[in-house]
C-alpha cells in the first residue's frame, strides 16, 4: 500500500485515496473539428511508461481536495506532490 502524502493532511494511506489517472490531459480547445478516432485517442489512449508518471489523485475519505503527485511506476516511489495548477517537470529529469 502506498503512504501518500496529502498537501492538505499530511501522510495517509493510500485507501482513503482515489487515483484520476493520467494528470495534465488537456482537453481540446475545439471538440467538434476532431475525428472520431482523435476524440478516441483524447478520451482513452494514456501513457503507460515504465518509470516516472504524473497522476491525478484525491484525497477521498479526507479533504476531498485533488493534486497531483509524480510517481515511479516501477518502485512505486512518489517523488514529487504539487497543486493541480503546477506544471510537470520537464520529462528526463
Ligand atoms: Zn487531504
Amino acid at each position: 500500500m502506498l503512504r501518500i502524502e496529502c498537501p492538505h493532511c499530511g501522510a495517509r494511506d493510500e485507501a482513503e485515496f482515489s487515483c484520476g489517472g493520467e494528470a495534465h490531459i488537456a482537453r481540446p480547445k475545439e471538440p467538434d473539428k476532431l475525428s472520431d478516432a482523435e476524440w478516441a485517442d483524447y478520451l482513452y489512449m494514456r501513457t503507460n511508461p515504465k518509470g516516472i508518471l504524473a497522476e491525478r489523485w484525491c484525497h477521498t475519505f479526507g479533504c476531498r481536495r485533488w493534486f497531483n503527485i509524480e510517481r515511479d511506476t516501477v518502485s512505486h516511489e512518489i517523488l514529487r506532490v504539487y497543486a493541480m495548477g503546477e506544471p510537470r517537470r520537464e520529462s528526463g529529469t
